[in-house]
């Protein structure tokens, strides 16, 4: 029996799931239970959407002032860093991140993501005036409105950024919310969701409640009290959500499953560009929907190019997770290492060369954790390069010219990352033009900004999280016209009915 003990989160109170079932939490670096946590039904789902609708409907929230909407999520940003330490220790035995990672990137990105917010709602005009003379003279008022409930269902990759991105943008623009964490990383969802209580968000406008996808997240993607459902993680799974969403025609916003490409061009700064591959793939296990898995290099470089990735490679540090040395984790559970593993097989079969790891690793004695794993001789048609591998594990393909490589580029049914490397910014610009993803960094990778869009082309999602345009998914658009009030012999158009 783990010490720790999370219940689920409803109506601004901790409470035991009414069938009373709990779920132990992996630390997938010992391999043993570190929490135990309430495991929902779909009673609880009933019971959370209710306290959601209730929330909304007396608009404790929602009629709140901007300003004030916008302190308190200024005193979430803060109440996280002051819970920074207790986070990032949770954040790291639940999902297997490093806690370089977690102090780093995960617990400060998810608070800043409160104060962007609170400053994209600030920024924004909530209601525009229009006069317009034809047919008739009016007045024309746009407003914008939250939608109502909302249900965010998150996977295991980011838990804290990803309750961050879904809690944020929905309390900014005045929504109830409802999150599902993914099975293997309630925790600290579950934290966040009494943090946002604690910062003077009113009962049930935060409600958390960890439980199966299948039961859980199905119940929320169809529930007729839920107005919008915004999802991140595999592609399947997000078909599925889009398919139960639409038998009430609900918001749906997509964040899925990616194969990036990172494009070396022949003017690049090797050396950067060879670390900028490594960080842009193995970050995080390479367990990142934007990891830049397929690096794309010219063919005169290619042998000195992968030699550079195979040297640097042996810079990352496999450890213990809480060991502040430790630059790379286990992978998060048992069966996302079977899959990689699986994947490393099908790569070899299919005649790629595997140069460096491929396997669990040997310095490990527990832990699920996989070495960093570099192909060469890939074919961009290859599954490797195909599908969504989500661990360590990289495809080098090469290219002759500029046009090959935005051919490749582009030869995936994914959209979301990718990079390009050169000294000459003109010519990584015209590069990254024609690149079809939601993002690409140049010279850079994985440097997500609160501040601007972030999302897939194709297959890779719908819609943008993230900035003003992130602010936009989570309102509806009012017009009202105010006309004069008149003589009906006035309202020239009402002669098409009447003689
Ligand atoms: P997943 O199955 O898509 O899970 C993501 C979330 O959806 C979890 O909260 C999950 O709950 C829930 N879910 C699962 N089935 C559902 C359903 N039928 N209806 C509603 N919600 C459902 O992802 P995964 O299994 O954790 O990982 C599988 C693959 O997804 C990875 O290998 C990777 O390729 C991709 N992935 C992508 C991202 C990304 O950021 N784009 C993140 C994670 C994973 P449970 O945890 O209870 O199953
Ligand atoms: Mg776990």
């Amino acid at each position: 029996m783990s010490s720790k003990e999370f219940g689920l989160f409803i109506d601004g109170k901790w409470q035991p799931a009414k069938g009373g079932k709990t779920a132990e939490s992996i630390n997938p670096a010992t391999e043993e239970p570190w929490a135990t946590v309430a495991v929902a039904d779909r009673d609880d789902v009933d019971k959370a959407v209710a306290a959601a609708k209730r929330s909304y409907d007396a608009g404790v929230w929602r009629n709140k002032p901007k300003q004030e909407r916008a302190e308190i999520l200024n005193k979430i940003c803060n109440a996280i860093f002051e819970r920074q330490d207790e986070l990032a220790a949770a954040e790291v035995q639940d999902g297997g991140g490093t806690i370089r990672k977690a102090t780093a990137a995960d617990i400060p990105g998810g608070a800043q993501t409160f104060m962007q917010f609170s400053q994209a709602l600030l920024a924004q005009t909530e209601e525009e005036e229009f006069e317009e003379q034809v047919p008739v003279p009016s007045r024309n008022i746009v407003r914008r409105e939250p939608i109502g409930v909302c249900a965010g269902i998150i996977p295991w990759n980011f838990p804290f950024v990803m309750a961050s991105w879904k809690i944020a943008p929905a309390l900014a623009a005045g929504n109830s919310v409802i999150i599902k964490p993914a099975s293997n990383t309630p925790v600290t969802a579950l934290l966040l969701a009494e943090i946002c209580s604690q910062a003077g968000v009113p009962d049930g406008v935060v409600n958390v409640i960890s439980g199966p996808g299948g039961m859980v997240g199905e119940a929320l993607a169809t529930h007729p009290d839920v107005g919008k459902v915004a999802f991140t993680g595999s592609t399947e799974v997000g078909r599925r959500i889009m398919q139960l969403a639409s038998g009430t025609i609900k918001k749906v916003t997509l964040e899925l499953g990616g194969k990036s490409p990172n494009i070396i061009l022949d003017d690049a700064d090797l050396d950067s560009a060879a670390m900028g591959a490594l960080f842009g793939t193995f970050f995080h296990q390479g367990q990142i929907c934007e990891s830049g898995t397929r690096v794309l290099v010219p063919e005169p470089l290619y042998d000195g190019f992968v030699e550079r990735m195979v040297e640097g490679s042996k810079r990352i540090s496999l450890g213990d997770t809480l060991d502040p040395a430790t630059t790379m984790g286990p992978l998060v559970s048992k069966a996302q290492l079977d899959t990689v593993s699986g994947y490393v097989d099908i790569g070899r079969k299919e005649g790629a060369d595997c140069v460096i790891g491929g396997s669990c690793s040997a310095s490990m004695d527990r832990g699920y954790y996989f070495e960093p794993t570099i192909f060469r001789n890939v074919d961009n048609k290859m599954r490797i390069a195909q599908e969504e591998i989500f661990g360590p594990v990289v495809s080098v393909i090469p290219y002759n010219g500029d046009a090959a490589a935005v051919g490749i580029a582009n030869d995936s049914m994914y959209g979301l990352g990718g990079a390009v490397w050169s000294k000459d910014t003109e010519h990584a610009l015209r590069i990254a033009r024609r690149i079809q993803t939601g993002t690409v960094w140049i010279n850079d990778y994985h440097l997500i900004n609160v501040r601007f869009p972030f999302g897939g082309y194709k297959q890779s999602g719908v819609g943008r999280e993230l900035g003003p345009w992130g602010l936009d998914a989570y309102q509806e658009i009012k017009h009202i016209h105010v006309g004069q009030s008149a003589p009906a012999s006035d309202k020239i158009y009402m002669a098409m009915l009447f003689n």
